[in-house]
């Protein structure tokens, strides 16, 4: 039956006067639209069956093993199993959905900070505690880079006198037993001074390292309570408002989950039951201890009641 009805609307098409071509194009067009069609309902639909994941990129600086990370994943996921009492992902090493632990700038700052036994804990609080302490390096930098420049400067010149003092003797034709000996205690001096100069810019170094990573966690925390961002280097343009813990990118059937940072166990759960929530098309809610509000603010699991509506909404059950 249906094969006959598409042969006389083949054949119409040819009647009203189609060329070979035109004819050609309408069967690929049909195929692709059959194509799609199937490609529609094999497509694995959230809360009907399972979405497939699987574990791509784990960096290894984060000191977490592969099945350290799945097991979190495997966690975060089952977070969204509770208001229908089964599994609405599963792990698949063909999954659709890639998820990576991706180590950057980000990560970096937070453990540079707990090396220097910093607290993050990302609150209100530590926004204001972390600024402080950021403004008084950041004015301790200021002021050791003046005077080390100053110091370099000397030792320049210092260094400057001596060689020309030096050259000078010896166009002369000869040194002295008192000039020569001043010389080198003058050398010795100078010696001295240039380790203590490159000893001081290691340092300031380090310390410009840290004020850096401050920016990072600062503004991380900024950007969750819409406070001011702070500004060092070119830290500050880098980050921008943009900085997140975890996103989800879909990009046709590519689904990617990718972390960046976690301060700890919980809190990497809690960024993967988030990111799981966009994979089940769920947007941001305003409650903020809902698992898909837009600021992560506390490392509960739970899921709110903005959220376990807006899942229901999205699989249709409601
Ligand atoms: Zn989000």
């Amino acid at each position: 039956m249906c094969k006959k009805n598409m042969e006389q609307e083949i054949k119409g098409v040819r009647i009203s006067g189609a060329s070979g071509a035109s004819r050609f194009r309408f069967l690929f067009l049909l195929m692709i639209l059959i194509g799609l069609v199937i490609i529609f309902f094999k497509m694995p639909r959230p809360c009907q069956e399972p979405l497939t994941y699987r574990i791509g990129k784990v960096d290894e600086r984060f000191g977490m093993s592969r099945q350290e990370f799945a097991d979190s994943a495997k966690r975060a996921a089952s977070v969204w199993a509770k208001p229908f009492s089964r599994e609405l992902f599963r792990e698949d090493s063909k999954g659709a959905i890639e998820i990576n632990l991706i180590y950057d700038y980000r990560q970096e700052s937070t453990d540079r900070l707990k090396s220097l036994n910093y607290k993050i804990d990302k609150t209100r609080n530590s926004y204001d505690e972390l600024k402080l302490r950021f403004e008084n390096l950041k004015s301790e930098f200021e002021q050791k880079n003046l005077v080390l420049v100053s110091d370099f400067n000397t030792y320049n010149s210092r260094m400057s006198s001596l060689n020309a003092e030096s050259e000078s003797s010896q166009r002369k034709g000869g040194i002295t037993e008192d000039v020569y000996k001043r010389l080198m205690v003058e050398k010795g001096e100078l010696s001295t001074l240039r380790a203590n100069l490159l000893s001081r810019q290691e340092e300031l170094k380090n310390l410009a390292d840290t004020i850096n990573s401050l920016v990072v966690v600062i503004n991380e925390v900024a950007t969750h309570y819409n406070l001011d961002l702070v500004y060092y280097q070119d830290v500050g343009q880098k980050l921008g408002s943009e900085f997140c813990e975890g996103k989800y990118e879909r990009q046709g059937y590519t689904h990617t989950i990718t972390i960046y940072q976690f301060a700890n166990g919980y809190r990497l759960m809690r960024v993967l039951a988030h990111e799981f929530g966009h994979a089940l098309g769920l947007q941001h809610n305003e409650n903020p201890d809902a698992i898909m509000h837009r600021l992560i603010t506390s490392d509960s699991l739970e899921l709110a009641p903005d959220d376990i509506s807006a899942l229901k909404t999205s699989c249709g059950e409601r």
